[in-house]
């Protein structure tokens, strides 16, 4: 759907329409300032907050297809923003610490649940290599990953979720290649397996527990805590872990406290909270006399997606200096009541480091409407049933001032139609006459509901029904997997054409064969918009790109239509504004696709060969033709699973 202005293209780059596009896609609300629009009207990223490196999106983009021969669907992966959201997450603990005289340490540990590739971790760890930086693991696989990577000799590699004798074991090795293992206690049963199996290798990793806090998060993973929480140990069962210990003579090694309340929490009163509760837990502990030297807050810092700074789910009413300061404060405060020495601070934050460092771009590829605008209007004559004549001339007077009425009117006239088509009065070129003349009813009406700033929910619906559905090259299942499976918003918008006001209203419908792929929800600041504002489409090639997906998303994403992964460059920016493609991953191929779902290339080809054959022999094609197609089917396997 569009509105009448959309015939004058201004592609000069006025400061009204900046600041309309800026306003309309929000970047500001969440992006951080790691994203601007440049004066050409493309999406720019800025990878270090505040300096000068600046990179422009869409020429990327045009090299990676133009020069690259790369075909869509792009994962653009920046390193620098994920040290850029490192250093910010160091920052804030340590200026709360000077300010607030907390005199234990922090040590960060990247959990590889929220992006488990190479790539993501090793820079973690390069990056933070000063503030020791260390890693989380919740399974045998991400355990064995991390035990490959470098480590400083003072961070930590903390083994959280539930484990089994050859998780234990393999722990073990790590201390013996001489990393600071710490096995976070689940269950009490894990306790005693891990003592167990140091028995037999002389290697105990530190020993960390994890409470059940009666404390809950917010927001949608509030679950993760409270006392019917999944994981963690109750009150009775942390001490009976601490008088295991001590029989055993290694209560020196319990050396962790950790909780983890939720991902997302959306209100920092819940922070303060948890707080609270842990560090008393924490102070009691060593009031015991055990030297528990690391409380382990676990994630749960949030991403505000809609930039909303609210407690919405897509939200979060803090920043992350004042996450840090919450935590710092409170657990100070405690601990010099309770007289028990500060805590080093270790933090499992993941989203908030991931989120920004990737975009997903893609192309719109072509739009479905709801009704076909270029069929022109057939003209109204004499012997036409009395419906039409009454829809023509609804739409001939609609106007501002009774849209709303006629509107209804027009519901009604559609209704009659199809009650005169079921009862063979009306012919099927007149029941087509009849709907053109119907939505374009619909399309004033929702002109001038827009127009006259009506906010009826009946016009707000029209207007999604309306809306144009911009086929887009990508599959929901794969890329954004969270928007499909709890609704998770993340921002979207062109990466170029932003010099020009945005006059379409659209919907985003991927390229499964699934109508659960789709994206009909965006980011707003007040509420959640049903449509999203988008250049009309004019079947030049026009990007669109996904912010935020740097968290879960990559490794949660499925295989869903056998679809498979994005082609992936990672860049990293200069201080004169060139971008440096360091690394692509060609995307999957069909035949990668094949053999994930068990099919052998080999043996595909060969059945292939055998039906065409069947048919040579028919008669029903000739032996060149079979040639060739055998031929175009071998080829077919290297291609993209995306359209290309
Ligand atoms: C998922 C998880 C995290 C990461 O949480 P974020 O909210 O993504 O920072 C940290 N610790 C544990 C134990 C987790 O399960």
């Amino acid at each position: 759907m569009r509105d009448a202005s959309t015939t004058q293209k201004d592609r000069g780059m006025n400061s009204a329409t900046l600041e309309d596009v800026l306003r309309i896609y929000g970047i500001e609300n969440w992006g951080t300032g790691y994203f601007s629009i440049n004066r050409d009207g493309h999406l720019a990223v800025h990878p270090a907050n505040g300096d000068a490196r600046v990179a422009d999106v869409y020429e990327l983009v045009r090299e990676l297809i133009d020069k690259r021969k790369l075909t869509p669907p792009f994962v653009l992966r920046f390193p620098q923003i994920l040290a850029a959201q490192l250093q910010r997450l160091c920052l804030a603990y340590e200026s709360a610490a000077k300010q607030f005289e907390f005199t234990g340490g922090h040590f960060p540990v990247f959990p590889m649940k929220v992006n488990p590739r190479r790539e993501v971790v090793e820079e973690f760890l390069r990056e933070g290599r000063k503030q020791s930086v260390g890693v989380e693991c919740g399974s045998k696989a991400e355990l064995y990953a991390s035990l490959s990577l470098e480590q400083p000799a003072d961070s930590l590699l903390v083994c959280n979720g539930f484990k089994d004798e050859t998780f234990l074991r393999l722990a073990s090795l790590g201390v013996q290649a001489g990393k600071r293992v710490v096995i976070v206690v689940e269950k009490l049963n894990e306790l005693k397996m891990a003592l167990e199996v140091a028995d037999e290798t002389g290697a105990l990793p530190w020993i960390g527990l994890r409470a059940k806090l009666y404390s809950k998060g917010s927001g949608k993973w509030a679950s993760s805590g409270g006392e019917s929480a999944k994981f963690g140990l109750t009150t009775s069962e942390i001490l009976e872990c601490v008088h295991l210990l001590q029989a055993a003579g290694k209560i020196d090694s319990l050396k962790l406290l950790h909780f983890h309340i939720g991902s997302q929490i959306t209100d920092v009163k819940r922070v303060k909270n948890a707080m609270k509760e842990a560090a008393r837990v924490y102070a009691k502990i060593r009031q015991m006399r055990v030297a528990v030297e690391y409380l382990d807050i676990g994630g749960g810092l949030g991403v505000d997606y809609d930039g909303s700074k609210t407690t919405f789910d897509g939200s979060v009413n803090y920043s992350v200096e004042e996450f840090a300061n919450n935590v710092v404060y409170t657990i100070k405060t405690v601990c010099d009541d309770e007289q028990v020495p500060h805590p080093h601070l270790v933090t499992e934050s993941g989203r908030v480091m991931t989120a920004y460092h990737t975009l997903f771009v893609t192309e719109i590829r072509d739009e479905i409407e709801t009704f076909a605008e270029d069929i022109p209007t057939v003209a109204v004559d004499d012997d036409d049933p009395q419906v039409i004549f009454e829809l023509k001339s609804q739409l001939d007077d609609i106007s501002i001032k009774n849209y709303r009425e006629y509107y209804h009117d027009a519901l009604d006239q559609k209704d009659e139609l199809h009650t005169q088509f079921n009862l063979g009065l009306v012919s099927l070129e007149d029941r087509a006459k009849g709907e053109v003349l119907f939505w374009e009813i619909c399309a004033k009406a929702s002109q001038f509901a827009h127009q006259a700033e009506t906010d009826e929910p009946e016009f707000d619906e029209l207007k999604r029904i309306l809306a144009t559905k911009y086929l887009c090259n990508f599959s929901v299942f794969r890329s954004a997997p969270d928007s499909w499976a709890i609704n998770q918003l993340f921002p979207i918008m062109p990466i170029h054409r932003l010099n020009e006001r945005p006059t379409d209203f659209a919907t985003l419908v991927d390229v499964t064969c699934d109508s659960d792929g789709c994206i009909d929800r965006f980011v707003d600041l007040k509420d959640v918009k049903q449509v999203l504002e988008l250049h009309k489409f004019d079947d030049q090639p026009y990007f669109v790109a996904l912010f935020l997906t740097g968290a879960y998303q990559e490794v949660m994403g499925s295989h869903h239509n056998l679809f498979g992964h994005p082609t992936e460059a990672q860049v990293v920016i200069d201080t004169d504004g060139r971008y440096h493609i360091t690394k692509l991953i060609a995307g999957s191929r069909i035949a990668d696709m094949l053999s994930f779902a068990k099919y052998d290339k080999q043996q595909c080809l060969e059945n292939f060969q055998r039906q065409i054959a069947v048919q040579v022999t028919a008669g029903r094609i000739d032996q060149a033709r079979a040639t060739e197609a055998v031929k175009q089917y071998e080829l077919s396997a290297n291609g993209s699973t995306y359209l290309e």
